[in-house]
């Protein structure tokens, strides 16, 4: 399992106000700071706008 985030992403911060122990904001775009499958890492990829995150 390896979280990732594509060029898709365009900087909403869903994803980091929704688990902000792997999301976090660096500029216009998300990024990544920890591997860990915790249940909030599906609740971020299923509100992502632009289906950005896979794992
Ligand atoms: S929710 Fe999606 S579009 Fe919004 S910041 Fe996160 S990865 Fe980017």
């Amino acid at each position: 399992m390896t979280i990732k985030i594509s060029d898709a992403c365009i900087g909403c911060g869903t994803c980091s106000s929704i688990c902000d122990e792997v999301f976090e904001m660096d500029g216009a775009h998300a990024k990544v700071i920890a591997q860990k499958d915790i249940p909030c890492v599906q609740e971020a990829i299923e509100s992502c706008p632009v289906g950005a995150i896979s794992k």
